[in-house]
């Protein structure tokens, strides 16, 4: 089947949906015990779903292609309501993904994940009835790790034209690092530890200071082609650009973190919140736009200095979905 190159720049997710179940309790439940929980609140969740959100508010078009059970198709209408396009949203056989959060009085936490029908593989069976290596048209695709492997690499050999971003959170076993297409991968995004068991897994030694440590594994020859974005939390962000592939070294780029107004409240989903933001600020550059090209070092540093703000606002609010702002309220931040 021929692919028409949509004009516009459209990110698309093939990522994971849950439902988030949060029960407010006095203390982790201890082995053996029961215990009743004084709230109980259900939101949506997962990692393709949390970046879908941050695309979207960051104002970008975005496709998410998941699956759900019977039991989630409230997700599809809250994420429609968020400016998503679910089109791709498949309900399958199974219950929805799930996460069971414990919250205690302290704030801290402890989650069970169920993958559920995160890992089905509906859509790459309905993909290859449309012809052998069909992917949805998108000029941008973004994948995580939280559906099986084998269908985020469906996606990044299928979205040929694609710009490919990478979150791989939580990271994949060194054996399936070693074997992942990063030649297919554009950008990479990682946080610290999430960097330095990568680069373990191809031998580099991690008793580096961390810029050290991500240049190294930008010098490996897997990553030729692939540009890591590694983040820092309150450090805020380094990345290694591979402008110049046949001139390295790369170009490094260190940004600090985003202005905080208030108490750091909850980081979760800061990571999802940068990562949306970062996608949508390449897209800005157009959907053929590429690095060292149409975008250059300057340009990389513009998009990482909305995303550490972005990122920062996010901690500042209690929950993930909620606390992700809109690209309005990041601009009147970063003035
Ligand atoms: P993850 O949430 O995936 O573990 P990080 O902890 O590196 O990733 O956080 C992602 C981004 O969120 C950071 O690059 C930074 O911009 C922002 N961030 C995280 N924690 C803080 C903080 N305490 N203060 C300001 N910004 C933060």
């Amino acid at each position: 089947m021929t692919e028409t190159r949509s004009r516009i720049s459209r990110c698309v997710i093939r990522g994971s949906i849950n439902c988030d179940e949060y029960f407010h309790v006095d203390h982790i439940v201890r082995p053996g015990e029961t215990s009743s929980s004084s709230d109980y609140e259900r939101r949506v969740g997962g990692k393709g779903a949390n970046q879908a959100v941050a695309i979207a508010r960051a104002g970008g078009a975005v496709s998410i292609y998941g699956n759900l059970g019977q039991d989630g198709l409230w997700i599809k209408d809250a994420m429609q309501s968020w400016g998503i396009e679910v089109q791709g949203l498949a309900v399958s056989e199974g219950s929805t993904g799930r996460a069971l959060i414990q919250v205690d009085r302290h704030g801290e936490n402890s989650i069970i994940l169920s993958p559920g029908t995160n890992y089905s593989e509906l859509h790459e069976q309905e993909f290859k009835k449309r012809g052998e290596n069909w992917f949805p048209d998108c000029s941008h695709l973004l994948v995580q790790n939280e559906i099986r492997i084998q269908s985020s690499q469906y996606a990044i050999k299928n979205a040929q034209k694609a710009s490919v971003f990478v979150n791989p959170s939580p990271l994949p076993s060194s054996e399936e690092i070693k074997v992942f297409p990063w030649d297919r991968v554009d950008w990479v995004i990682v946080n610290a530890d999430e960097a330095k068991e990568l680069a373990a897994a191809f031998g580099i030694s991690v008793d580096f200071s961390m810029s050290e440590v991500v240049q190294l594994l930008a010098l490996n020859p897997k990553f030729q082609h692939t540009s890591i974005v590694c983040t820092l939390g309150a450090d805020g962000v380094l990345a290694v650009l591979q402008i110049n592939s046949d001139k390295r070294p790369c170009t490094l780029i260190q940004v600090p973190a985003g202005k905080i107004l208030n108490t750091v409240i909850n980081t979760t989903g800061a990571g999802d919140t940068f990562t949306g933001y970062f996608v949508k600020g390449i897209m800005e550059y157009g959907p053929d736009a590429k690095l060292g090209k149409e975008i250059g070092g300057e340009e990389v540093r513009k998009v990482l200095q909305t995303c550490v703000q972005a990122a920062a606002m996010c901690v500042e609010k209690a929950g993930t979905i909620d606390s992700i702002p809109t690209l309005e309220d990041v601009r009147e931040r970063l003035v």
